[in-house]
């Protein structure tokens, strides 16, 4: 069976061709520009390539491309769509209504639409790509929607709350929702598998670190809290987004400089986290980099993300009363040796351990933490697309 995967933006769309009988990519591409001018880079997985621009005024146009490309292109894969037997789509924002996966109808998509205003720069586009995914595949191929909030949502109250007055929550459903679910519960499914033992044994903290970041904790077998809240900027610091910030400080910075709350937003997502405090670059590999080189503000910027990163840790341990394994993941969690070395020798005080010739590696699956270890430490290469088709197999095949 094979599953197309798509996960759409307002002006790019992601995509892979899953087959689901050995869980293999048969094909990825990127389609960019949707809506100014438009092209698509297309990959096959024994290598061959196509890319061409093509004019993509909307998403529609784009998945046309996406199916020349699968089709007929030097870097087809299959005959035509009808192999395809379902397509599973990624949703940002699920906000409460969405507990887990499901199949697209009315009701899901006006749902979607709905909760726009908590994901401004995503749910609206994942309707216009959902849209028009069925205008070119037709009816007759079932699609699923797969939030990265779902996992989420079995927090309980008292840590999605936020302690503004109850209104807010009525009124608007201000609360914590969290992000990156889908890669949270993939790697944590990973980290029961290696430790052969069921999910619902072990205490799990997972850390996706990329350009955006968060870490959730995992006890029962289900998410108990997370880092990333109402909007992905909460938490700790990231690539361009501040994490958390004392509210003060930015009304305070907004009085001082005449902003708007729009304006206070851009800066807290696209102007701070380690770009705001480098000044060098929002990429780990550049702020390594210009630390190497002696500049004192790269060396901030690393010295203060490693330390927000391990009070997030020690905050969920203290949370599950215990951990049993801790698993980064994500860019920067699979490729930086040194931070995963900062956080567990300051995990010293529970015996932490990890062989520093494992550690070393870099974007491959392994146990980089020592036998007499007090907990298993993992790197754990997130595939969040896999996941996203594995739940849309479930579904589907209940059909
Ligand atoms: P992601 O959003 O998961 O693609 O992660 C992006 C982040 O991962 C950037 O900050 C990159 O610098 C970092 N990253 C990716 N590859 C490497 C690498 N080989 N070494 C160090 N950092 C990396």
């Amino acid at each position: 069976m094979k599953i197309f995967v798509v996960n759409a933006g307002s002006s790019s769309l992601k995509y892979q061709l899953i087959d689901m009988d050995n869980e293999e990519v048969l094909a990825k591409g990127l389609c960019e520009r949707i809506g100014v001018t438009g092209c698509i880079s297309h990959k096959a997985a024994d290598g061959r390539k196509y890319e061409a621009e093509t004019p993509m005024p909307t998403h529609s146009e784009a998945f046309e491309a996406v199916v020349f490309a699968m089709t007929k292109s030097e870097a087809k894969v299959i005959d035509s769509f009808d192999e395809i037997s379902a397509i599973g789509h990624r949703i940002v924002q699920g906000g409460a209504i969405f507990k887990g996966s499901c199949l697209v109808n009315d009701k899901v998509l006006s749902d979607i639409s709905d909760l726009g205003a908590m994901a401004p720069l995503h749910n609206p586009a994942h309707v216009l790509a959902i849209k028009a995914c069925i205008k070119t595949f037709g009816e007759k191929i079932p699609q699923v929607v797969v939030f990265d909030t779902s996992f989420h949502q079995t927090m309980p109250p008292k840590a999605y709350m936020y302690a503004l007055p109850y209104e807010y929550y009525e009124k608007y459903q201000v609360r914590k929702y969290g992000a990156h679910g889908t890669s949270h519960h993939f790697v944590s499914d990973r980290v029961a598998v290696l430790e052969n033992k069921d999910k619902k044994d072990i205490k799990i903290i997972t850390c996706h670190l990329g350009n955006g970041c968060s870490i959730t904790a995992i006890k029962d077998g289900v998410c108990v809290d997370t880092s990333m809240g109402f909007t992905p900027l909460d938490g700790f610091m990231m690539g361009t987004r501040s994490g958390t910030i004392d509210p003060s400080a930015l009304t305070y910075i907004a009085e001082k400089d005449n902003l708007s709350a729009a304006d206070i937003n851009t800066i807290c997502n696209k102007k701070s986290g380690m770009l705001g405090i480098s000044g060098v670059s929002n990429d780990n590999r550049d702020i390594e980099k210009a630390g190497k080189e002696g500049n004192e503000r790269a060396l901030l910027a690393t010295s203060m993300q490693r330390y927000q990163i391990l009070k997030f840790v020690g905050q969920y341990i203290a949370a599950m009363n215990g951990v049993d394994a801790i698993a980064f993941t994500g860019g920067i969690g699979e490729n930086d040796p040194g931070l995963r070395q900062y956080v567990c020798e300051n995990l010293g005080f529970l015996n932490v351990k990890i062989d520093g010739e494992l550690n070393k590696l870099r974007g491959q699956e392994v146990k980089i933490s020592t036998a007499d270890s007090g907990v298993d430490v993992f790197v754990i290469p997130t595939n969040e697309e896999l996941a996203i088709a594995r739940d849309t197999l479930d579904i589907v095949s209940k059909l």
